[in-house]
């Protein structure tokens, strides 16, 4: 059977088709871009998945060279999010789902980050470090749910490179052009370092950076990445050794980034554990993590009736029961990318 997956929770609209064996056909996206040095503006983002979504979906379905009548069922992720966005994707994965007569999927996006990363990492049992836009957290499966061993105390990893970002003026999002920065400094100043227990906390960082940052610019990325992913991989390193888990996997649009890569992957091998981080095209939000959640949840379920299915902004992913076999359900990852 084939899947459509739905991805809205923020600044990109993402349609994807996948096959029961993992395959990915198609992932379309397109993002909402604000202005230079300003946020995601929630009601301009949902007007640009309004407007792009019906091209994504088409473009999409064109790529995997199949038509609806193909799609044995439609999935969407139903928050954690954007109000505005969110409701995008539902409305027209319900349309789609009424009109063509299949089921249909409600997905927490959060599970939809680890499930496409046990798929294309093929880790079974991980530590997961989920970290992006809207989430900073360290979770360990147990009795079906992903358990929270550590968090942000305030705003996310995305949220502070994206904050400090802006305040230079740049594009949001602004994870890739600090780490490029970053990467052409050999410097660090010295800012504000709290990891609490297993949690961490940046925004006296994010205010710190700011104020610090002057015209060496490639100096306050490099410093600001440093603090930050030193806490991130510290907090990993205690749960990893709580947990005794054997595998680590970074998952969210910043786990592209490669010298927090290389700062986890040190921890790991201090503890012997392997390391895996997601495929980058398929780190940040993007249509084949709904697809595949949706995919793994048709193996005990039905679907949802349209009528059931709408949004919840603040779905919390240690609030979600998986009711598939999560830890052990392993099936070959076979993309065509
Ligand atoms: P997501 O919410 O999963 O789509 O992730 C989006 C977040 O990932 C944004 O905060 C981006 O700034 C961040 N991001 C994307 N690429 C990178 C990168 N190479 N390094 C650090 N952060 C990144
Ligand atoms: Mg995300």
């Amino acid at each position: 059977m084939l899947g459509l997956g739905i991805e809205s929770t923020a600044h990109t609209f993402s349609c994807s088709v996948m096959d029961g064996r993992g395959r990915i056909l198609s992932d379309v996206r397109s993002a909402y871009r604000p202005p230079d040095g300003e946020g995601i503006h929630p009601r301009e983002a949902s007007r640009h998945h309004v407007e792009r979504g019906p091209a994504v979906l088409d473009e999409c379905l064109r790529e995997a060279g199949v038509g609806m009548s193909d799609i044995g069922m439609v999935s969407y992720a139903a928050g954690p999010g954007l109000g505005p966005c969110l409701r995008v994707g539902a409305v027209m994965a319900r349309a789609l789902a009424s009109y063509h007569g299949i089921p249909l999927y409600p997905v927490n996006h959060a599970v939809g980050h680890i499930e496409i990363g046990r798929l294309l990492t093929g880790l079974r049992d991980p530590l997961v470090l989920l970290v992006s836009g809207g989430h900073t957290m360290i979770l360990a499966f147990l009795e079906k749910r992903w358990r929270v061993f550590g968090e942000t105390l305030d705003i996310t990893l995305g949220q502070l490179l994206d904050q400090f970002g802006r305040s230079l003026g740049f594009a949001s999002p602004c994870g890739r052009e600090i780490e490029r920065l970053a990467a052409s400094s050999s410097g660090c100043m010295q800012l504000p370092y709290v990891v609490k227990g297993n949690d961490v906390s940046f925004s006296g960082l994010l205010s710190a950076a700011v104020r610090a940052a002057g015209p060496d610019r490639a100096l306050a990325c490099r410093s600001l990445q440093e603090t930050a992913f030193a806490m991130v991989s510290e907090a990993v390193e205690r749960a990893l050794s709580l947990t005794g888990k054997r595998e680590v996997m970074a998952v969210g649009g910043v786990a592209a980034n490669k010298r927090l890569a290389g700062m986890l992957g040190a921890a790991c091998r201090l503890h012997g554990a392997r390391f895996r981080v997601v495929p980058p095209r398929y780190a940040g939000d993007c249509g084949s993590q709904i697809c595949w959640t949706g995919m793994l949840e048709s193996d005990i379920g039905g679907g949802t009736p349209v009528r059931d299915a709408l949004v919840r902004q603040s779905w919390r992913l240690d609030t979600v029961t998986i009711g598939y076999q999560a830890p052990l359900a392993s099936r070959r990852p076979r993309s065509r990318r």
